[in-house]
Order: structure tokens, then sequence, then C-alpha cells
């Protein structure tokens, strides 16, 4: 007779420090970590922790930890990439929630799949890719996206999700708002191309290929020209706290883009394909507004790219809030932009 699964093991006031990339040191009441969903319906099934929320967790590279947390983390490390299906121009393939999103997409650009390769280096899972649509250098995941699967916590049914039913946005989708703490991703599938189809139209991808003389970027020299320039302006998590962009790029409407543009000499601004929204850079609001490279104690701006808050080693996450809501406040002071925050403040 098969065994029943059995709860993984939890463990007690549980330090959260190595966990989020910001590397804020607080503790999670309850802690446990599940490399399959029978481990997740086990916990429930024994009912000890039905009184306190369940919290899941990736890479912790999009989180803001303000406080000890009194909940069940549940760090998410369900594995494997699969090809599920494959034509003459695409294949559909699927990676577990935990499997690290930069080995997947590496593992699609030593394929010569093409459709992630801009998404190079993003940190983080896979299962925590679908909820913020992450996207950089002219990409977001809703292009190649086809749906994920994820288990309903009132139900305890897996569900699917297809790309429209997921209503993903600029750094936004269903899990963030209706879909919030109701469900745990398990699985997602992309639909790559089997041939090249390179996004190359961000400036400084344009540079760097033409520094190497490169016209026809392979999808692989397209994923290196990435990930050169996110390593030049971006700090290394394993270096310096942090959790990337702190705040979204500000979106207005042509009228107050106007205005912004009319009163602002160079702001450089970017129009929204299908809108008559402009899209205004965060960084250069708040390195405007002075902030750039500024350090509070712990907690500070870094000095290459001003939409990253950093962690020097012992901030707090409440002194990393405060210094967030100075610079938003300064911000609207000056140019009457209201900063919103990316990051998932815990
Ligand atoms: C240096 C750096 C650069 C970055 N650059 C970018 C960028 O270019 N573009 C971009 O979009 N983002 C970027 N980010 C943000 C971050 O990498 C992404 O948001 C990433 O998807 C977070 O993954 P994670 O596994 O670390 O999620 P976590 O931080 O662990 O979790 C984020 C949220 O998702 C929830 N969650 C996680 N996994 C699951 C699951 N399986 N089911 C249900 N809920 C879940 C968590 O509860 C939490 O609310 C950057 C971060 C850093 C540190």
């Amino acid at each position: 007779m098969e065994q029943p699964i059995e709860a993984p093991i939890i463990y007690e006031n549980f330090s959260l420090k190595t966990f989020n990339t910001f590397g804020i040191d607080v503790k999670a009441r309850f802690f446990t970590e599940i490399s399959n969903i029978d481990q997740y319906l086990a916990i429930v099934r024994e009912g000890k922790f039905k009184s306190i929320p369940h919290l899941f967790l990736g890479e912790g590279s999009n989180v803001l930890l303000t406080k000890d947390i009194l909940a069940l983390i549940i760090k998410i490390s369900l594995m494997g990439i699969e090809l599920i299906k494959e034509n003459d121009n695409c294949v559909w393939l699927k990676a577990g929630a935990g499997v690290n999103w930069d080995d997947f997409v590496q593992y699609t650009v030593q394929h010569n799949w093409s459709g992630i390769e801009n998404l190079s280096l993003i940190p983080g899972t896979v299962g925590a890719a679908p909820m913020q649509n992450i996207g950089a250098y002219g990409v977001e995941i809703k292009d190649t996206f086809n749906h994920l699967e994820a288990l309903n916590l009132s139900t305890l049914q897996l569900e699917k999700f297809e790309n429209a039913d997921c209503l993903f946005g600029y750094r936004e989708s269903f899990f963030k708002h209706a879909g919030k703490g109701n469900y745990l991703i398990t699985s997602v599938c992309f639909q790559l191309n089997k041939k090249a189809n390179p996004k190359t139209t961000y400036g400084a991808i344009m540079d760097v290929l033409s520094q190497k003389n490169i016209t026809h970027p392979s999808i692989k020299e397209l994923a290196e020209a990435v990930i050169l320039i996110r390593q030049s302006k971006l700090p290394n998590p394993k270096e310096i706290g942090n959790s990337g962009s702190f705040f979204k790029n500000p979106t207005v409407s042509k009228s107050e883009a106007d205005r912004l543009i009319q009163s602002f000499d160079g702001i450089p601004h970017y129009p929204i394909v299908g809108s008559t929204d402009v899209k205004f850079p965060a960084g250069w609001f708040i390195e405007q507004a002075g902030w750039k490279g500024f350090r509070e104690g712990d907690a500070g701006v870094h000095s290459k790219q001003a939409l990253v808050l950093v962690n020097y080693g012992n901030a707090t996450g409440g002194e990393i809030v405060q210094l967030s809501e100075k610079i938003k406040k300064s911000v609207l002071d000056k140019f009457g932009v209201q900063l919103e925050t990316e990051v998932n403040i815990i």
C-alpha cells in the first residue's frame, strides 16, 4: 500500500536573512520548504497551521520584510523543466515554480529557443515571474506566457490559467490583486519560437551589439548583451542587499505628460504601444531630486541606479520604507508625480 506523503520539517522562529535579497534579518514564526504539492497538502491535512497565514516565498528577490512574520513561510522548490509540445515553429516548455528563472532562460538559450532571452539574469523563480509579469529590455513574460497551473488554496484543486486569465499589465497580474493570497503557483508554461526573433530596439542593447559589430544577433548573443548590461548597471544582491527596481516607472495621461515635457527640459519619456499614455523613468525623477548615492545609516540609494534602494548591511525593512517615503514625497513635491512601489512590502 502506498504511504501517504509526510509533511516536511517545520522550523520555528527561523531567520529569513539569507532568504531575501535585501538581506533583512527578520524571523518567520514557522518556516518550511516543499519540493512537491503533496507536501503542502500534507501540511494542510495535519491542520496545525490553519489559524495562521501561509506565505509563499521563491528567492525573496521582490520582497521587503519589515517585521517578524507571524505566518508559516513556505519556500517553493518545485523543480523540473519539461518539453510538453512542439511543432515546426514553436515549443511549449513548462517549468516547476521553484526553478531559478535565469537557469530556465539559459536552458532556452542553449536550445536556441527564442522569446525570453531579453529577460536573462533577472533574479527569482519561475513561479514568481507571473506575479508581476516580469519584464526588461522591451520584453515581458506575457509575450510568451502560455499558461500556468496553480493550487486554489480554498478548494485544494489545481487550476489552469491561460494568458488572458492572468490579467497581465505593467508589473501587474491577477495574482497581485483579486487572486492575492489565494493561489500557490506550481508551474508555468511558455510558448517559445524555434526561429530567432530578436528584440533589439532598447538603446543599451543596440549600443552593446554595435560595439561588437553584431548586426543580426543570435539568441545567445542577445542574452550575452543583456547580461553584460545588467552586470554593469545593477548591484549584485550577493554584494549589496537590494530588490532591483524599488518603484515602478510612472505611466501618465497625455495631458500630464505634456505638462512634464514642457516644464522639465530633456525629460526622458516613452510612448506606450496601443495607448496615449506615456511612461517616464522613475530613476530619472529620483536622480533629479538629488537622491542618487544617498545613504542614511545602512539604508541607501544605489550610486549607479537611483531606482534601486539598497541595504549596506544592517538596515531594517522599516528604515528602507522610511527612505522610500521620503523619496516619494520629494518627487511629488518637485514634479507632481506620485511614485508607486514595485516591491512587495511584508
Ligand atoms: C538585482 C535585481 C534585479 C531585478 N530586476 C528585475 C527586472 O529587470 N524585471 C522585473 O520584473 N523584476 C526584477 N527584479 C525583481 C524580481 O527578480 C522578480 O520580481 C522575481 O520574479 C521575484 O522572484 P522571487 O522568486 O524572488 O519572488 P519572491 O520575492 O520570493 O516573491 C515575490 C512575491 O511572489 C509571491 N510568490 C512567490 N512564489 C510564488 C508561488 N509559487 N506561488 C504564489 N505566490 C508566489 C510571494 O509571496 C511574494 O508576494 C529584480 C530583483 C533584483 C534583486
